[in-house]
């Protein structure tokens, strides 16, 4: 118990950590290209902005969040989701006043209480987009068009884009009209939790996970049939925009999202790997929220892209993830002259950005060119007294087991030429 993490959660080991490494650093990187600001905000925040940002029907806030009292009796929870946060982040800082719109991207824990298996834990981690202040069918596209670079970026094939658009409050009364008359004759067989919602609010019905419940609602009526005309221009100005950007989609009028904030565009990053938790990347746009959380009315739209699940997929893929932390050289020294000399090397080749080891435990040189061989590093750099005083260095190239003795004043700029820095 004591040495066990707890269920749900993992540990990022030092030999997977590059990977996370290299993910985050592309993410960022893309983010940059397309005019994204880094936010971070708290692991917790008050309980309410989520029963008001998530939404009280939700699988979410209803059976998933780590909530509990902090000393001074405030209701805290630890962040399920990263939009709401930024939403509120947004309204507290009134970033509302400045010319819009406002992109922001995130890289992010995320908490909650769901059965844990492959892809689903109870710690995850997400990276997120957000753009507020347009309604603007380009601001989709754009969020969009960063998932869909991302991934391809990743290496990644075999994803499906899959869109719909889910209305908005005014066509979406319309549907759930529909949808009651369509669910009344089987009520009975609801679980309770989707009892509650046949009058609270029937679409989550439709993304229940208990088994009877997504065998009632197969051949419900769909939100797409009833669009309002501004909801409809929308979807069709988004997928023009997406075919001018070659962004490749299908419409899954199925997609509802476990999120009650959504408006209009909903799509999701599909693996089709097999696995069954498939949705790598899941986002949509969200018309109300900023204000339900207490700003002035503002739209939104943005994504949240698990990066356990992206992991999965891109190893799924054989992908060959780049190992940029790796160790460059290896220093091995004899004697007290060696060691003089073998530690000014080292800081000078870390000051020209080589990646360079000592053996910490003062073996033998047996012992030291075993650790050499561990670390992975490509050479090892042998200083014994002798070399010091024949001023000739032996260099080991231990991919090839080659040797190679180099005078002592070229070793650094040699060592730079081989490794590119
Ligand atoms: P799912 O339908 O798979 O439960 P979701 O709709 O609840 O996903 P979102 O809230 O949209 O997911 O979160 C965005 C992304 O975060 C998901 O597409 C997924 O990649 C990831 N994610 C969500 N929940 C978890 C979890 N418990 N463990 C790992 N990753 C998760
Ligand atoms: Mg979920």
């Amino acid at each position: 118990m004591l040495t066990n993490a707890p269920k749900g959660t993992k540990d990022m080991l030092p030999q997977e950590a590059y990977k996370w490494r290299y993910v985050r650093t592309e993410f960022a990187k893309l983010a940059d290209r397309y005019g994204f600001r880094q936010i971070d905000t708290p692991v917790f925040e008050h309980t309410e902005l989520f029963h008001r940002g998530v939404g009280d029907t939700t699988d979410i806030v209803q059976k998933e969040m780590y909530t509990f009292e902090d000393h001074g009796g405030r209701s805290i929870t630890l962040r399920p989701e990263g939009t709401s946060p930024v939403v509120r982040s947004f309204v507290e800082h009134k970033a509302y006043a400045d010319p819009q719109p406002t992109k922001m991207f995130y890289d992010i824990p995320c908490f909650r209480y769901e059965k844990p298996q492959a892809g689903r834990l109870r710690q995850f981690h997400q990276f997120g987009v957000e753009v507020f202040g347009s309604s603007d069918m380009l601001a989709d596209a754009e969020v969009i068009s960063l998932g869909y670079e991302f991934l391809r970026r990743m290496g990644i094939t075999g994803v499906e884009l899959r869109i719909n658009s889910i209305g908005c409050p005014s066509c979406r009364e319309g549907h759930r009209k529909a949808l009651r008359d369509f669910l009344r004759p089987r009520y009975d067989e609801l679980c309770s939790t989707c009892k509650d919602r046949f009058e609270k609010n029937p679409l989550r019905i439709l993304d229940c996970k208990s088994p009877v419940c997504s065998d009632i609602v197969k051949g419900a009526p769909v939100m797409m049939d009833y669009l309002c005309d501004d909801c409809r221009d929308a979807f069709e100005q988004l997928k023009e925009n997406l075919d001018a950007m070659n962004i490749e989609y299908t419409v899954d009028t199925g997609i509802v999202r476990g999120l009650d904030y959504y408006t209009k565009t909903a799509f999701e990053f599909v693996s089709n790997t097999g696995r069954a938790q498939s949705t790598v990347c899941g986002g949509g746009r969200y018309d109300n929220l900023i204000e339900q959380v207490g700003g002035p009315s503002t739209p939104g739209v943005g994504f949240g892209l698990g990066i356990e699940r992206l992991l999965l997929t891109m190893e799924e893929c054989g992908i060959d993830i780049p190992n940029e932390g790796g160790t460059d050289v290896f220093i091995v020294m004899m004697g007290d002259k060696a060691k003089k000399y073998g530690l000014g090397l080292v800081s000078e080749l870390r000051a020209r950005g080589i990646n360079t080891q000592i053996d910490l435990l003062s073996r033998n040189i047996k012992g030291q060119m075993k650790n050499a061989d561990r670390t992975g590093a490509g050479y090892a750099v042998i200083v014994g007294d002798n070399e010091i005083e024949k001023g000739i260095i032996s260099v080991k190239v231990l991919a090839e087991s080659r040797q190679i003795e180099v005078p002592m004043d070229e070793i650094t700029e040699m060592l730079c030429r081989e490794l590119g820095k």
